[in-house]
């Protein structure tokens, strides 16, 4: 479509309600109160379907957050993105999620974005900001670039690595900030800085993380999972953590053990086109990011004060 109309479409105020016809699980439900929206609707309808089993609280949560998301410049060019690429339906579900905000399912057929019912008790100023951020990590992030990359014929190497977290991640700090949230998040703050010290922390925040490969180390992927697994050990004070992120490396080190093609795939990945694709677009976000305004350094996290109030679950 036009995106000169597409953009005059999202300039006007959205709406706070349905229409009364409107199907209740359709992003169209959420744009199309207006001839000027329709053509943005027409753009992600059927593309993004709220799951019909959507509690009251978790639709209007979706919905503010979409709203959010599509009134930043970043969410709106990446949704236009989203929209063109070829593929089924995204359901987006909550569900009681530990550790993390949300997460995508990227699966033929099956994709979902699932949400954590923990944002449901954020208080509703903050909730839409962080809301079309997460939204955006999860769907425009993880989703986009999966369906790109299952495109490419590389969609396992892509999810191998850390790239797809360090991308994610970015969109959603963009669309977040875009959106009107002040504060730089420690893991944005510690990326703008030094992103090889910044991948390094991540890989040990969660197991999935911890196996997924950063660029030097595609061509000798079960090294530098062996190295990992050496340092679990003096990592974790709890048994359990030990042994999740023990356990994960151990999982991925025997699956490497056993398909000499999958290593061979990921050695080939550090030069496939569609990898060069998402380092370029890593480096144009953290010039974007750079260009955003960064709060006065007592208003940055490490967060305090009503930061950290907005942040914990209410
Ligand atoms: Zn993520």
């Amino acid at each position: 479509m036009n995106p000169a109309a597409l953009g005059a479409a999202l300039a006007l105020a959205l709406p706070t309600s349905l229409p009364p016809s409107a199907p209740a699980d359709s992003v169209g439900a959420v744009l199309r109160d207006s001839s000027e929206r329709a053509a943005l609707a027409e753009v992600l309808d059927g593309r993004l379907v709220l799951a019909a089993d959507a509690k009251e609280d978790e639709a209007v949560f979706y919905k503010e957050a979409l709203r959010t998301l599509l009134k930043t410049p970043t969410g709106r060019s990446l949704a236009e993105a989203f929209a063109d690429l070829p593929g089924g339906p995204v359901t987006v579900r909550f569900e009681s999620l530990e550790r993390i905000g949300g997460k995508a399912v990227a699966e033929d057929g099956k994709d979902a974005v699932v949400l954590g019912r923990t944002l449901l008790s954020w208080k509703p100023e903050w909730a839409a900001q962080q809301g079309a951020g997460l939204l955006a990590h999860e769907l425009l992030g993880h989703m986009l670039s999966s369906r790109r990359a299952r495109a490419a014929g590389v969609g396992w190497e892509h999810a191998a690595c850390l790239e797809d977290e360090v991308d994610a991640g970015l969109v959603g700090t963009l669309v977040t900030l875009e959106a009107g949230w002040r504060f730089l998040d420690p893991g944005a703050e510690s990326l703008l800085k030094d992103r090889p010290a910044y991948e390094a922390e991540l890989q040990w925040r969660q197991p999935e993380y911890a196996v997924a490969l950063r660029d030097a180390e595609l061509a000798d992927p079960r090294g530098a999972l062996r190295a990992r697994l050496a340092q679990v050990e003096g990592r974790f004070d709890t048994p359990q953590t030990r042994e999740l992120f023990g356990r994960a490396l151990r999982e991925r080190l025997d699956f490497l053990e056993s398909r000499p093609d999958v290593r061979q795939s990921l050695a080939d990945y550090a030069a496939h086109p569609f990898h060069r694709e998402m380092e370029a677009a890593i480096v144009l976000r953290l010039a974007r990011l750079r260009t955003l305004a960064p709060p006065p350094p007592e208003d940055q996290s490490p967060l305090s004060g009503d930061a950290e109030a907005a942040l914990a679950p209410h």
